[in-house]
């Protein structure tokens, strides 16, 4: 593996630094771990008695502080004034320091060419609360790890009892509620995931999960994008030709596709020539759907399925189509959809109604949606007269609002899209139209 940048980030308790040891330990690169950063400094403060809501003094000690970081057999290696920090920068009081610190700008300009020289070297896996916003806002991944407070305060509290820490579940569960506030509410570098992080809730997943789960997302974003298939090359080439040649196409925006990575290309319906029209434009294989009544027509059938397409019942929320189209986008393929559910020759997409999938298909695979616009003349196809196909920049899961799960979360994506496509082709999209699902 080349060199790479992980971030990971999330709130307290989230099982952050376990994880990423065991994965960073798999995949055979570095851990780092910001948090301690802000413990060390918190630790400083207290053991020289300034208290930590004291914003000058903090700010006039920190030429004091003298911390080093060094990455040694795989692990990080933190001295505070050339002693190396152990466990004592654990405890829930240490928390609360390294949480108010944090907050000061000063502190985390301090602590920022460090991080960022850490990764200069070697490949990290980086735990902390701003590493995919502020840090490496370049991560080749980036993943923010979330899970209830109640279960993230029963793993911090589970954590310290091992250690032998006296503590009650209840203290750490507000502790964790106060540092949550804090991280959140902060003016500089607020906890909030990355518009391009993928979100990994793991309150109902146990140590193993979580880690398969990180891993996965990793293998999954750093993985080269599947080839094409030998007869989707050939017929891309060919078929391609005849299509970009009868429908005259014209494609702009070819650049904002993505080398690499699982997109959902969102697109207006027009006719059945489409799927050929998107896949003659796209410079990477597109997986689709198709109605399962055409996989039932033993001409067509091997045909569409070398094509990639996966068979849908209509009419009815299709469980498996959508467990199968999430899985195309987890293996790094890029999957269209028509939001409009069906064709509309001759109507302008700024007019029709929308159906939810795209967004709920995105939100499951904590994928992006590219949108392209289908243009022609009265949006009818029409042999040797001019279409065009206008391919946008991806919108990433953040803008979309896909850090959040549910039907309003779906249908708010789903529409951002079907705008965004709308504006690409010039067409102007009014409230109206939104929203007949
Ligand atoms: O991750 P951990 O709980 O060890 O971090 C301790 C505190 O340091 C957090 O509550 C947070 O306020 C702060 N922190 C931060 N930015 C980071 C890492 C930690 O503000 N990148």
């Amino acid at each position: 593996m080349s060199k790479i940048k992980i971030a990971l980030d999330g709130p307290g308790g989230a099982g952050k630094s376990s994880v990423a040891k065991a994965v960073a330990k798999q995949l055979g690169i570095f851990y780092v771990d910001t948090g301690a950063m802000y413990r060390t400094v918190g630790l400083y403060m207290k053991e020289h008695g300034i208290s930590p809501e004291d914003t000058e003094a903090v700010i006039s000690a920190l030429p004091g502080v003298t911390l080093s970081v060094s990455l040694v057999d795989g692990k990080q290696l933190l001295c505070l004034d050339g002693k190396e920090v152990g466990d004592e920068i654990r405890t829930p009081e240490i928390s609360m320091y390294a949480s108010r610190v944090s907050a000061i700008p000063e502190v985390r300009a301090f602590l920022l060419d460090t991080q960022r020289r850490l990764a200069d070297e070697q490949s990290v896996i980086m735990d902390g609360r701003d590493i995919g916003t502020v840090i490496f806002p370049d991560a080749d991944v980036k993943i923010f790890l979330t899970a209830s407070p109640e279960a993230r305060a029963k793993r911090r509290y589970d954590e310290l009892i091992a250690k032998g820490t006296a503590v009650t579940y209840e203290d750490v569960l507000s502790e964790m509620n106060e540092r949550d506030r804090n991280d959140s509410s902060r003016a500089i570098a607020p906890l909030r995931p990355a518009d391009d992080a993928i979100l990994l809730d793991t309150s109902n997943l146990d140590f193993n999960g979580s880690v398969a789960a990180v891993a996965e997302i990793i293998s999954r974003k750093t993985a080269p994008a599947p080839r094409m298939s030998r007869f989707y090359r050939v017929l891309h080439a060919l078929a391609g030709w005849l299509i970009r040649f009868l429908f005259r196409i014209r494609i702009s925006g070819k650049e904002n596709v993505p080398k690499q990575g699982g997109y959902v290309v969102c697109a207006n319906h027009v006719a059945l020539v489409d799927v050929f029209t998107l896949g003659a434009s796209f410079p990477r294989q597109l997986r689709f759907l198709a109605k399962s009544e055409l996989f039932r027509i033993s001409i067509l059938a091997p045909l569409i399925r070398s094509l990639g397409a996966v068979p849908v019942k209509r009419g009815s929320g299709d469980v498996k189509a959508i467990r199968s189209s999430v899985e195309i986008l987890n293996q790094g393929s890029l999957f269209s959809i028509f939001p409009q559910g069906h064709r509309y020759p001759g109507v302008d997409p700024a007019d029709t109604p929308i159906k939810n999938g795209v967004g709920l298909i995105a939100y499951r695979a904590q994928a992006g949606i590219i949108p392209v616009c289908i243009k022609m003349k009265k949006q009818k196809y029409c042999l040797f007269r001019r279409t065009e196909v206008l391919i946008g920049k991806p919108i990433t899961v953040g803008e979309l609002g896909l850090h959040e799960s549910g039907s309003e979360a779906y249908a708010r994506a789903s529409e951002i899209a079907f705008r965004e496509l709308c504006k690409l082709g010039g067409f102007s999209r009014s409230d109206a139209s939104e929203n007949n699902r």
